[in-house]
C-alpha cells in the first residue's frame, strides 16, 4: 500500500499541444492518502481513463511526476509499480479454467501453492463463482468473465494501490450492488489504496470515503459525500451530484444580499464584491415555498417516495424544489425562500467564500 503523489501532472495525447483545451487532463496536483478509497466520478469523456492509465503506467504522462511513498515512479512501468488495475471489460484467458484465472497473479508473483488455494477459494466466495472454478473461461457470460476479472484485481494482498475503471458495467443491476459491497469489505479488510472510477453518483457516495469529480479534465473538487452536498466548489458538482441538482440563479451579490428575478434575498453571510458571472446555488433541499420571497409558480409535484419534488418556474426558468412527503403544498405559495444554510455564491462558475465576519 502506498501514499500515491501526483506532482504537476498533465496529459495531452497531441505530440505539441499548445492551448489548455489541448490536454485531455489539465494540470493537477494531489496526494492519494494511503489506505483511503477514493471514488473518481464524472462524465464521460472527462479524462477518468486518461488519469487512471498514468497511475498504472500504461501511459506516460506529458508533464509532470507520479510518486509512490514520495519515490519517483514516472518512468516505471506498470509491472514495477505493483498495482492491480480492473478495466471496463473482461480482460481473461480464455484457455484457461476460472481457478487458474485467479490464481495467475499469485502464481505469476511465486507464491507458494498452498496459499494461491487457499486465497483463490476465498475470491472465488466473493465473487459468487465457487461453482465454476474448474470450467474454461471461454463460453462463459460477459457477466461472469468481469467477475473473473474483478477477482484477479483483488486476489493480490499485497498491492500498492487497486484501480477500478467503471467495473461493473456489464454487470447486472443486483450483482453491481453485491460486488460494489464486496470491495468495500475488502477496503475495510484490508485498508489498499482504492481509486473507482464511475459516471455514477450513486456508486461513488456508496463506495467511498472522499470523491474526486472531474470536469473537462479537471479536478474540480476533491471531498466527502457531505461537502460535495452541502459545499459544491463549482457549479458542475451541484448540477452533477444531487437528485434533482443544484439551482443555480442569476445573481447580483452585495454584502449580505442577493438580487434574484427583482427580489432582494438575505444570503446570512456577507460577501466581498463579486465579479465575473454572479450565480446563487441553492441545492432543491434547501428551497421552502412560501407566500413572500422570490415569485415562483409550481408548475408540477412529482411524489418519488420518501419525499415530494415541486417543480417550479421562476421568471421563466425551471426550480425545484424537496419537501417532505406528507407536507402540504399551501395553496397561496407563490414565492420560493432559500435556507441561509444551503446558499452558495458563484463567480464564474467556482464557489466564493463569504467573509470572515459573516453573521451566520
Ligand atoms: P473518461 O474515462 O472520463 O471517459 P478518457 O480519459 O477516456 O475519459 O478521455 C478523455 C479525453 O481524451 C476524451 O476527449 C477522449 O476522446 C480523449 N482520448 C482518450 N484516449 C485517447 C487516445 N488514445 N488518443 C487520443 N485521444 C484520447
Ligand atoms: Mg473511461
Amino acid at each position: 500500500m502506498a501514499k500515491i503523489t501526483l506532482d504537476n501532472l498533465a496529459h495531452s495525447y497531441l505530440p505539441n499541444p499548445t492551448s489548455e483545451e489541448d490536454f485531455a487532463l489539465k494540470e493537477l496536483n494531489h496526494d492519494w492518502v494511503d489506505g483511503e478509497a477514493y471514488a473518481l466520478l464524472g462524465a464521460s469523456g472527462c479524462g477518468k481513463s486518461t488519469l487512471l492509465n498514468i497511475i498504472s503506467g500504461l501511459l506516460h504522462p506529458s508533464q509532470g511526476r507520479i510518486l509512490f511513498d514520495d519515490e519517483d515512479v514516472t518512468e516505471a512501468p506498470t509491472a514495477e509499480r505493483n498495482i492491480a488495475q480492473v478495466f471496463q471489460f473482461p480482460v481473461v484467458y480464455d484457455t484457461m479454467t476460472v481457478r487458474d484465472n485467479l490464481a495467475f497473479p499469485l502464481r505469476n508473483r511465486g507464491a507458494d501453492a498452498g496459499y494461491v488455494a487457499q486465497r483463490v477459494q476465498q475470491i472465488a466466495k466473493m465473487i459468487g463463482m465457487e461453482e465454476q472454478l474448474n470450467r474454461k473461461a471461454r463460453g462463459l457470460t460477459a457477466d461472469a468473465k468481469q467477475k473473473i476479472s474483478l477477482g484477479r484485481g483483488m486476489v493480490r494482498e499485497d498491492v500498492n494501490a487497486l484501480l477500478f475503471d467503471e467495473p461493473l458495467t456489464v454487470i447486472d443491476p443486483h450483482m453491481k450492488w453485491e460486488l460494489r459491497t464486496q470491495l468495500k469489505s475488502l477496503h475495510n479488510e484490508f485498508g489498499h489504496t482504492m481509486i473507482y472510477v464511475t459516471h455514477d453518483q450513486t456508486e461513488a457516495l456508496t463506495f467511498a470515503d472522499k470523491v474526486v469529480v472531474m470536469y473537462d479534465g479537471r479536478v474540480v473538487q476533491i471531498g466527502t459525500p457531505q461537502e460535495l452536498f452541502e459545499r459544491p466548489a463549482h457549479t458542475f458538482v451541484g448540477y452533477f451530484i444531487g437528485s434533482p441538482g443544484m439551482n443555480l440563479f442569476e445573481a447580483q451579490v452585495a454584502g449580505q444580499t442577493a438580487e434574484i428575478a427583482g427580489a432582494s434575498v438575505p444570503l446570512g453571510a456577507g460577501y466581498a464584491p463579486v465579479g465575473g458571472k454572479v450565480q446563487v446555488g441553492v441545492r432543491p433541499e434547501f428551497v421552502r415555498l412560501s407566500d413572500s420571497g422570490i415569485p415562483a409558480r409550481v408548475t408540477r409535484v412529482e411524489d418519488v417516495g420518501r419525499h415530494k419534488v415541486i417543480r417550479l418556474d421562476v421568471a421563466g426558468q425551471k426550480v425545484s424544489a424537496i419537501a417532505e412527503e406528507g407536507a402540504p403544498i399551501p395553496d397561496g405559495a407563490s414565492h420560493i425562500t432559500f435556507d441561509a444554510a444551503g446558499i452558495n455564491v458563484y463567480s464564474d462558475d467556482w464557489r466564493v467564500s463569504a467573509k470572515e465576519e459573516a453573521i451566520t
